[in-house]
């Protein structure tokens, strides 16, 4: 199995091969066919299994080739710096070969300063990595527009419960608009992040590796 075979544009497939990725993990050969085809997807995935990127590379994919704008739900400050530079990285790709549109991301959590990253947001921005209370802060103060957001990745969504965000992402899912593209991404499956699951996503493709 190949990046090549699993649907992807020339421009990600060079992004891809340009951070030394070879060959597609077994979750990204099986997230990213059906992320392209435009399902929603539920996938059991561990740190380490290359779910970053199964997200990542398809959604890039999307947003070269049209108006996705993209929301990334992460627990924790370490997640999103590292989720953010992994797009960074691809993005970098692109521009430097002139193979795509810019592509504007931010990436936000709390614990800093608001200031400097309602900077960044301003004029919008077409992939947003957040956590969810810094994430309302932001809607709070319009510095974020949610209903322009037509995907939502949940990364580590056991995490996201284990840390006290139920109500918090409950209150985005009630911002962004009910017609979207939505991926779960969870190492774990307790009764709370599946039920999670169920109210977020609709006929899901499962990946359980
Ligand atoms: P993750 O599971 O998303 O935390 O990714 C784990 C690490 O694997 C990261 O450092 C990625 O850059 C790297 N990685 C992801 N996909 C691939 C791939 N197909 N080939 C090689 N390395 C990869």
């Amino acid at each position: 199995m190949s990046f090549s075979a699993l649907g992807l544009s020339p421009a990600v497939l060079l992004a891809a091969s340009k951070k030394s990725y070879l060959k597609p993990t077994p979750v990204q050969a099986e997230v990213i066919p059906a992320v392209l085809w435009g399902e929603d997807v539920l996938a059991q995935a561990a740190t380490g299994s290359g779910k970053t990127a199964a997200y990542v590379l398809p959604l890039l994919h999307l947003m070269l080739a049209g108006s996705s704008k993209v929301l990334i739900l992460v627990p924790t400050r370490e997640l999103a710096v590292q989720a953010g530079e992994e797009i960074k990285g691809l993005l970098a790709v692109l521009g430097k070969n002139n193979m795509a549109r810019p592509i504007k991301l931010a990436t936000v959590f709390g614990g800093v300063a608001i200031n400097p990253q309602m900077m960044q947001l301003r004029g919008g921005v077409d992939v947003l990595v957040a956590t969810p209370g810094r994430l309302l802060d932001l809607i709070d103060k319009n510095a974020v527009r949610p209903e322009f957001f037509n995907t939502l990745v949940l990364d580590e969504a056991d995490r996201l419960l284990d840390m006290g965000f139920a109500a918090e992402i409950k209150r985005i899912l009630a911002l962004l608009p009910a017609k979207r593209q939505s991926l779960f991404f969870s190492a774990t499956f307790p009764d709370d992040v599946t039920a999670l699951a169920t109210g977020i996503l609709h006929n899901p493709t499962r990946v359980l590796i």
